[in-house]
């Protein structure tokens, strides 16, 4: 469904990224306001019986030290191109895919509200772009609860953003983060986040139900388990064609764990782990020829993998 084309070969791509990257760092000072940085338009497409828009909750700023322990600054900047910044930093998208199917309206994931900075947290000016009412979403369905995925869940009034929709989670991500003494018992970095995430499970309460691997959460979208970035991160496959699946972060960035599947990602909760699933889904994607789409993955993240020297060269769709 999309002509293959190698990645950076459009100097209009790769102008307006660099300009979004110097503008997300002066927003960052305060030098220039929020609405200096142009969000990328809502992308439409379909895939199979799916009518998909893929939205962009903006951007995330980190450094370039937490892809990988085991790359050098120098390793990451060769091999992560435009989506390298001033400073050490990098810029991280964040697409979150809308699905039209049956009667249903879903998102998958939700971006990260204000968490993240002002270069994130867009998703509702997205929504609006695309002529979309949030009260009018169904089902939202996560493929893990990281923050950046579940926070533009919850309202700046601490209600549940999406009024009329079911909220659903696989069962093991939700009984890993459920224990009431888990803040505790996680490493101390980890425990802000662990208070938050659960905070948020909170006020989702009883209309968050979960979900097993190996079952269809709807009719055509299947569920695998990816462990490892999370210990219940799962990944979903949309049916049609040879399939699409969205990988949530069982690949966190493409140009990097592509070439690098074994590598660990700074913020995988078990890196050996998500090394294995990282390997695993790209070795059944490239076999049969599946698209993914990546939610930090440049926008709008649509593409697939080739088999290439013992790893993966990611090849990005040309919608
Ligand atoms: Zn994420």
């Amino acid at each position: 469904m999309f002509r293959a084309k190698t990645q950076n070969d459009g100097h209009l791509v790769l102008n307006r990224r660099r300009f979004m990257g110097v503008a997300a760092a002066l927003i960052a000072t305060g030098a220039l306001p929020k609405t200096a940085l142009a969000l990328a338009g809502p992308q439409r497409f379909t895939h199979g019986a799916f009518d998909l828009t893929v939205l962009s909750d903006g951007q995330l700023n980190l450094p370039l030290s937490i892809v990988s322990p085991q790359a050098t600054i120098d390793d990451l900047k060769a091999l992560m191109g435009a989506a390298v910044q001033p400073g050490d930093m990098f810029t991280s998208e964040i697409n979150v895919v809308l699905a039209r199917t049956g009667s249903d309206l879903v998102l998958f994931d939700t971006g990260a509200a204000g968490a993240f900075g002002p270069t994130a947290g867009q998703l509702f000016e997205s929504l609006k772009a695309a002529g979309v009412d949030p009260a009018d979403i169904t089902k939202v369905i996560f493929t893990h609860a990281h923050p950046d995925h579940i926070l533009g869940a919850i309202g700046a009034d601490g209600k549940p953003t999406f009024a009329n929709a079911s909220f659903h989670m696989a069962e093991n991500e939700f009984n890993f983060w459920s224990p009431a003494d888990l803040a505790s018992k996680v490493p101390a970095g980890m425990r802000d986040m662990t208070l938050g995430i659960q905070a948020a499970l909170a006020v989702l309460g009883d209309r968050l139900v979960t979900f097993k691997a190996g079952v269809e959460v709807l009719p055509g979208i299947g569920v695998f388990e990816t462990p490892g970035h999370t210990p219940g991160h799962v990944a979903f496959e949309l049916a049609g064609g040879d399939g699409l699946v969205l990988i949530g972060d069982s690949i966190p960035q493409e140009s990097v764990f592509f070439r690098n599947p074994e590598w660990t990602f700074g913020f995988d909760y078990d890196g050996a782990q998500a090394g294995k699933s990282r390997r695993s889904l790209l070795d059944m994607a490239a076999a049969s020829k599946k698209e993914m789409l990546g939610y930090h993955w440049a926008y709008p993240g649509l593409g697939r993998a080739e088999a290439k020297d013992g790893a993966f060269a990611y090849v990005p769709a040309n919608l």
